[in-house]
C-alpha cells in the first residue's frame, strides 16, 4: 500500500508510481545553489541574487525536489520518526539527478554527511544526513566519511535571522577530526534551507585542503 495515497502498490515500493511522479520537482531555480525562483522571475535568469553578489563556498548543488508537501512531510517523518521507508523514493530521485549532473563531469571522491552535535545525536538516535549518505553511497559507489568532521556547537536557533546573520551565527560550528585525503567532496544533507549550515561546512572543508565541494540534498526550501 502506498504510504501517501493508500492506493495499492508493489510491496517493494513505499509510495506508488503516481505519487512518485507527482512529487514537486525543482525546475525553475538558480543554476548554482538550486534555490527555487519565485513565479515572476524572468525566464532568462540563471543565478539567484545571492549567487550573483556573494561567492559561494561550494561549486554546485544537486537537488531534485522542492521542500513542499508531501516532500516536507516525508523528510520530517525520516528525521523525527525514523520512518526510513520514505527515504528510498526521495534518494532515488536524487540519484537520477546525480546521474544527469555527473554524466560529463567527475564524481566526487567521497561523501561527508552534515554532522549532528552529539547532544542532538543522542536525543534523536541517528543522523538523517548520515543515513541518506550511506544510501547514496550504495547507489553511486562513492564512499562516505562518517567521522572526519564533527559538529562542535549546535548553535542558537537560525529562525528569524537574515542570511548574513545566519552565516555569522553558524561560524565555528564544525571542526575537522581527521585529515581529509581527497580534493573533491560532496556534502550530503536532507534539506537545504538558506544554506548557512551547509555552506559553513563547505568553508571549513576548503580551509582544510578540499578544492571542490558539491552539495547533495533531497530538497530545497523556497524562500518565497
Ligand atoms: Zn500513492
Ligand atoms: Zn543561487
Amino acid at each position: 500500500m502506498c504510504l501517501l495515497c493508500l492506493d495499492d502498490c508493489s510491496p517493494v515500493q513505499s509510495i506508488c508510481n503516481s505519487c512518485l511522479i507527482n512529487l514537486p520537482a525543482l525546475r525553475s531555480c538558480c543554476d548554482k545553489c538550486r534555490e527555487p525562483f519565485p513565479p515572476h522571475q524572468p525566464d532568462d535568469s540563471i543565478l539567484c541574487k545571492r549567487c550573483q553578489t556573494t561567492p559561494r563556498h561550494f561549486e554546485s548543488c544537486i537537488s531534485p525536489l522542492i521542500y513542499r508537501f508531501p516532500v516536507s512531510t516525508m523528510v520530517q517523518k525520516i528525521k523525527y520518526n525514523r520512518c526510513l521507508l520514505f527515504e528510498r523514493p526521495l534518494t532515488a530521485h536524487l540519484v537520477n539527478s546525480l546521474q544527469d549532473h555527473y554524466c560529463d563531469t567527475p564524481w566526487p571522491e567521497a561523501l561527508i554527511p552534515v554532522p549532528l552535535h552529539w547532544w542532538k545525536l543522542r536525543k534523536r538516535g541517528f543522523n538523517q544526513a548520515g543515513v541518506i549518505a550511506s544510501q547514496l553511497s550504495k547507489a553511486t559507489g562513492v564512499p562516505v566519511l562518517h567521522s572526519h568532521v564533527k559538529r562542535v556547537s549546535h548553535g542558537t536557533p537560525q529562525q528569524g535571522l537574515s542570511a548574513s546573520q545566519r552565516q555569522k551565527n553558524i561560524r565555528g560550528a564544525f571542526a575537522i577530526k581527521k585529515p581529509i585525503p581527497f580534493t573533491h567532496i560532496a556534502v550530503v544533507d536532507d534539506v537545504m534551507t538558506t544554506g548557512a549550515t551547509t555552506e559553513e561546512l563547505c568553508r571549513v572543508l576548503k580551509k582544510h585542503g578540499v578544492q571542490t565541494v558539491d552539495v547533495w540534498c533531497l530538497a530545497r526550501t523556497p524562500t518565497f
